[in-house]
């Protein structure tokens, strides 16, 4: 595809208008990070700026693009539907609707059966916590520390970092936050009047937070005993990211609704969902608009959605998730070991990968010049100490060892940048 003849004129163009139309703080950001440039074209594991310059993109989105940027079968699921009928008039059922819901049932575990579709994942967590306080008549929530739920009002009620949500209180009353991983913190919090616990099963925005083996069965427990839900927001570890099609397969564990939404649009078209166990669905049986979206199950979304899960059953992208995920981890080891003064952690299931630093501006560089160099890693929004790897489960080896070579140069260069700034303060005192 064609370029724009003065990229140069253009990225300053783009720049303009967000500093004048969408957000001058973004950029400060973007200019701060030295990403003079816009997003032009992506295919696979890489994405071309408006320069032609190639970047490797390890984030993905993030956790967006598990079957890479535009699968062929994805774009020709998309194109046909949108030659036909892209949206609903919602006067009749729509057979994309009804075939992902049927795909849904079959891949999550147990006996979830019946989504409703959003566009987004904070919809989809905002959907399952107001099935909770309906099909159980309770109203409080239970959730956990450091966790990401979304930023609409009730899916942040349920996240765990105060700062995104001090300056919009009051937040939606009833929900109370104990630390992830702790058991008894949990059981503690779970009474009679709980409507339900809700959790990601590895927590990504805190930085790839893995909890004990015996966390996510306890809590299943202590759920069982109250009479409370269990809501697992799969948004980010969903759809074949940590080896497993679903995070809570690697612990045996089937919630009452899981959430989904990132992947599940193939990259390609956003989508969100939450699907639950049958006896739930009770409650919107009666009336069936009590919870509803204009937008939701829409047709180009769906069809979307049905390519993506093929995608990743016929590709086998979830083994692949565990197995290049495994050699990753491993390689990303090493640069902990070659850096032990900035790397403090490893860790990850999967294509779901958290490297911790030493300290949030660490993080900042290594970004940028991660970048620079071609490769796209994130910070973690509730954990600036961590970036998270989720690139395409398509990756390759020989990606991932480019990727891998670029992030110990640009830690080495943050590691050079420190040294200069405590030599120079060191200098100046
Ligand atoms: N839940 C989890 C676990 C997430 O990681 C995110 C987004 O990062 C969300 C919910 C919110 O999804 P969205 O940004 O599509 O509303």
């Amino acid at each position: 595809m064609s370029r724009p003849a003065d990229p140069d004129r253009l990225a300053e163009e783009i720049l303009d208008k967000y500093a004048r139309y969408v957000n001058p703080g973004l950029v400060k950001l973007y200019r701060f990070a030295n990403v003079i440039t816009a997003e032009w074209e992506a295919q696979g594991v890489v994405v071309r700026d408006i320069h032609g310059k190639e970047y490797l993109d390890c984030s993905g989105g993030p956790a967006v693009f598990t079957v890479g940027h535009r699968h062929p079968k994805v774009v020709a699921a998309v194109k046909e539907q949108l030659d036909r009928m892209p949206m609903s008039v919602r006067a009749m059922p729509r057979k994309p609707e009804a075939d992902l819901a049927e795909l849904l049932a079959q891949i999550t575990p147990g006996d979830l059966q019946y989504t409703f579709f959003a566009n987004s994942g904070s919809e989809a967590n905002e959907g399952a916590i107001k099935l909770a306080r309906l099909a159980t008549g309770r109203a409080n929530i239970v959730g956990a520390e450091g966790a990401f739920h979304g930023k609409t009002l009730g899916a942040l009620s349920a996240s765990g970092r105060e700062m995104y949500k001090t300056p919009f209180a009051p937040l939606v009353p009833g929900f109370t936050h104990v630390p992830f991983g702790d058991l008894e913190a949990m059981n503690r919090a779970v009474d009679a009047k709980t409507a339900a616990v809700i959790l990601e099963p590895i927590q990504g925005e805190a930085g790839v937070i893995i909890p004990p083996d015996d966390y996510l069965p306890g809590v299943r427990a202590i759920c069982d005993r109250a009479g409370a839900l269990m809501i697992l927001d799969e948004v980010q570890t969903g759809l074949g990211r940590t080896g497993k099609m679903f995070a809570c397969e690697h612990w045996g564990v089937v919630p009452d609704i899981l959430t989904t939404a990132k992947a599940l649009g193939g990259g390609v078209v956003p989508i969100g969902a939450f699907t639950g166990r049958p006896h739930l669905w009770k409650a919107l049986e009666k009336n069936p608009y009590l919870h509803s979206s204009t937008f939701g199950g829409n047709s180009i979304a769906c069809a979307a959605g049905i390519a993506t899960i093929r995608v990743l059953q016929e590709e086998r992208l979830t083994e692949r998730a565990a197995e290049q995920g495994a050699y990753m981890l491993g390689r990303l080891r090493e640069l902990q070991r070659r850096h032990p003064a900035m790397v403090k952690d490893v860790r990850g299931k999967g294509l779901l990968i958290g490297m911790e630093f030493t300290d949030p501006d660490i993080v900042l560089l290594i970004t940028a010049d991660a970048m620079e160099r071609g490769v796209i890693v994130f910070y973690s929004l509730n954990k600036p100490e961590c970036f998270r790897l989720a690139p395409p489960l398509i990756i390759s080896r020989e990606q991932i060892d480019r990727a891998v070579e670029v992030l110990d140069q640009s830690i080495a260069y943050a590691a050079q940048m420190v040294a200069e700034i405590v030599e120079g303060a060191r200098s100046s005192s």
